[in-house]
């Protein structure tokens, strides 16, 4: 295998991983299929809300939240600046 096709297969390799990533987080964490501040059932079906719902990785744990809480936070955050 030639450098540019190693780098030409990584790059696909890992735009595949991304794009998968946040299936794979709610296949391996059923539970955390709701907000994390107020338990607002999220559906990974429902591709509105994949985009709109904010995913964060830490380590193993998985937290979501819903549009209505990222927003509450960012106003709370703006309140104290
Ligand atoms: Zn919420």
């Amino acid at each position: 295998m030639n450098r540019k096709t190693r780098r030409k297969l990584e790059n696909q390799m890992g735009k595949d991983a991304s794009e998968n990533l946040a299936e794979k987080i709610f296949q391996f964490n059923k539970l955390s299929e709701q907000c994390r501040a107020c338990q607002k059932g999220f559906d990974k079906k429902d591709k509105d809300m994949v985009q709109s719902w904010n995913v964060v990785v830490k380590q193993e744990t998985v937290r979501i939240f819903c549009p209505e809480c990222i927003k509450k936070t960012q106003e709370i955050i703006n309140e104290h600046r």
